[in-house]
């Protein structure tokens, strides 16, 4: 697939730094699927507001879920909102504080976050969520009933008017600092995965299934 360089809109395209703008749905899909957590920006009684929660990403579509009670969820519904998704690299330190950086891959999607409301498409979507973090965990589930898929708003937002910005390697710093004796480098960041425990509450012979023990590690 050619890469896009072009921003899908003028209130999406990248002005500080745009060198690391990236604008082509396989290089934003990426970033959405390697971070599930994001940042919901909306506005409630005319004030911002950003909530973080979990987003996933179902071809052209990102979707994120809550409480029907929920505040945020509710001024967000057939509303224009903001959604991040960031992912931290790496601390990038510089020869000056003016210099230090950060590696990171983010996304912003702007526009309109639509209600899901036929509940049967919302329990396929609540499931495929599931799935998409713990493939085979559904089939082991008791399944959602009829109150919870109620209980349960899904918002569904197009990824048309998107851009992602990426920032990777070394410090930049300004030519005569390189003649300083100061360590400059770049300290990477990643999130790991810890051993899994159970609740203490597990019937006899109930083992950890292979999605559990799989997680992170493919
Ligand atoms: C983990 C992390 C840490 C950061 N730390 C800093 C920091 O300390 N200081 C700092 O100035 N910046 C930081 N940034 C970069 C920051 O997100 C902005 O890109 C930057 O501040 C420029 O903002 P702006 O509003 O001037 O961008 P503009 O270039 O004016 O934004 C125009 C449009 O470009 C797009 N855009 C802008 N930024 C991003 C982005 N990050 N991801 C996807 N699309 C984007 C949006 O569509 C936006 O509407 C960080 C980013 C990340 C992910």
């Amino acid at each position: 697939m050619a890469r896009e360089t072009k921003a899908p809109s003028e209130r999406t395209r990248v002005k500080r730094t745009n060198q690391r703008a990236v604008y082509d749905r396989d290089g934003i899909n990426a970033i959405l699927d390697a971070q599930p957590l994001c940042h919901i920006g909306y506005l409630r009684d005319g004030h911002p507001f950003v909530t973080p929660t979990f987003q996933w990403r179902e071809g052209d579509r990102v979707y994120f879920h809550g409480s029907a009670a929920s505040q945020a969820l509710r001024a967000s519904s057939n509303a224009d909102i903001c959604l991040t998704v960031s992912c931290l690299d790496g601390y990038v330190l510089a020869r000056s504080g003016f210099h230090h950086s950060v590696n990171y891959r983010s996304v912003m999607i702007l526009g309109k976050a639509e209600v899901v409301d036929d509940p049967e498409e919302k329990n396929t979507l609540l499931n495929n969520f599931i799935e998409g973090l713990w493939p085979g965990r559904v089939a082991t589930l008791r399944p959602n009933n009829d109150q919870e898929i109620k209980a349960t708003t899904v918002l569904s937002l197009p990824i048309s008017e998107a851009s992602a910005k990426v920032r990777d390697g070394n410090p930049v710093d300004d030519d005569e600092d390189y003649d300083l004796p100061i360590w400059a480098g770049v300290i990477p960041m990643r999130t790991v995965v810890g051993e899994p425990y159970d609740d203490g509450r597990l019937l006899d012979g109930v083992t950890v299934p292979d999605h559990v023990l799989k997680f992170g590690r493919s």
